[in-house]
């Protein structure tokens, strides 16, 4: 990375401490956005052939990976919730901003490793739990034994400048574990710790010294090793926005025996699994926006017996969504939709919808389903055009035209899905 690069990332994160907007953070997103039109390999200008092997993402690795780099990391951003200086329940969630640090982390270059659901990827490999993700770890990153790690994105979106962390029990907390210039799309590799060969001599996000050789000949007991992710660029700090909530996500093939009588579709594709992950990480982003739960705080929202929820009732409501601890995705078949539980089923086409418009009414429905409102709420079906799914459709709109969300056409990796 060159010294220009730096200095961009340190304009971008600035821009954002002081909520204003810097030319050169401005650039750097025109540039992304006119490289990655009309190209299925997303940003990075690869020609989207996904048939590259781990080895191959691993020795353009190994190629670079003994540079260091300046680079400025942040905290992440969380949603503060009901309480502070007001008190009551009218006060608008507050957002952390960016604290700056500089530190000197390994570089790594993850711009062509594997990815994850290739239109050849079997269905027991795509529906497995290994592909089950948080929405607070989109980008996941996790110990396979003591001495290899793997990271993986789960968003269809390439990704650059994200800083990897590590806390290990009993010894140092957050320290930068490497700095990956380009993530790409829905990419997964392995690699070995930097620290086993090289490089003891690291920096924790405070920017304090951390020596590692007491690890660099044993590695580390994987239950030991925590990790996490940050970033300054725009796109970082909005899937940081998604720490917020609490769920897992599953794809699931809810007919594996294709029973053509129920609802759930026959055969559920990969192309079905990438386009899951741009609706629940626009679908969760839009309920973690700033404007929305005082949207919702003014929405006139009736409960199942029809009488209006309080303001404490929506918060309760909101909290439910927020906490949610499992959405397990499927594709109905005949219908739109069908939640409740941990169940969220939607139809094909909501789910290119998610791509091209971001939140659908029918997510919005299943969603209050999932958290016990019936059809005699109006937090499932509008009653005289007031509800809980034109309330979304409202800020939907905002966001769409914003190209607010983290998952858009311009930014998706595949084109032809959608
Ligand atoms: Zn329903």
């Amino acid at each position: 990375m060159s010294r220009s690069m730096i200095q961009t990332l340190c304009f971008a994160g600035i821009a954002l401490v002081l909520g204003c907007s810097s030319t050169e953070g401005e650039l750097k997103e025109e540039l992304s956005q006119s490289d990655s039109l009309g190209n299925e390999g997303g940003a990075f200008g690869n020609d989207g052939n996904d048939t590259l092997i781990n080895n191959e993402g691993l020795s353009e690795v190994n190629g670079v990976k003994l540079s260091t780099v300046d680079v400025v990391v942040s905290e992440p951003l969380m949603i503060e919730g009901m309480g502070g200086m007001g008190g009551g329940w009218g006060v608008t969630p507050e957002i952390d901003g960016p604290a700056l640090t500089t530190v000197t982390a390994p570089v790594y270059d993850f711009g062509g490793i594997n990815t994850m659901f290739k239109d050849e990827t079997p269905i027991e490999v795509f529906t497995a739990n290994e592909r089950k993700f948080e929405l607070a770890n989109v980008v996941r990153v996790r110990a396979l034994g003591k001495t290899l790690i793997e990271v993986a994105n789960f968003a269809p979106v390439d990704l650059e400048d994200v800083v990897v962390t590590l806390s290990i029990d009993d010894g140092p907390q957050d320290i930068v574990l490497m700095v990956i210039s380009r993530l790409r799309a829905h990419g997964i590799a392995e690699l070995e710790y930097a620290f086993l060969d090289q490089e003891v001599d690291f920096i924790d996000l405070q920017g304090d010294a951390v020596d590692l050789s007491e690890y660099s000949e044993n590695g580390i007991w994987p239950q030991n090793a925590h990790f996490d992710f940050t970033g300054a660029t725009e796109q970082v700090q909005k899937l940081l926005r998604l720490k917020a909530l609490n769920w897992s996500f599953h794809f699931i093939d809810y007919d594996k025996d294709n029973d053509p009588k129920n609802n759930w579709a026959e055969d559920v594709t990969p192309r079905q699994a990438r386009l899951f992950t741009s609706l629940i990480i626009n679908m969760g982003y839009l309920w973690v926006e700033e404007r929305f739960w005082p949207l919702m705080r003014d929405a006139k929202l009736t409960g199942n017996d029809k009488a209006l929820l309080t303001i404490p009732q929506k918060w309760g409501a909101y909290q439910r969504i927020l906490n949610k601890p499992f959405y397990r995705g499927g594709v109905v078949a005949n219908v739109s939709g069908l939640g409740g539980g941990a169940t969220f089923g939607v139809a094909n086409y909501v789910l290119v919808n998610a791509v091209r418009e971001g939140m659908s009414s029918t997510s919005t429905h299943e969603t209050a389903h999932m958290i016990g409102y019936s059809h005699s709420s109006n937090m499932t079906y509008p009653s005289d055009g007031v509800g809980f799914g034109p309330m979304n459709n409202q800020l939907n709109k905002l966001v769409h035209m914003e190209k607010g969300y983290p998952v858009r056409p311009d930014n998706y990796y595949k084109q032809g899905d959608f």
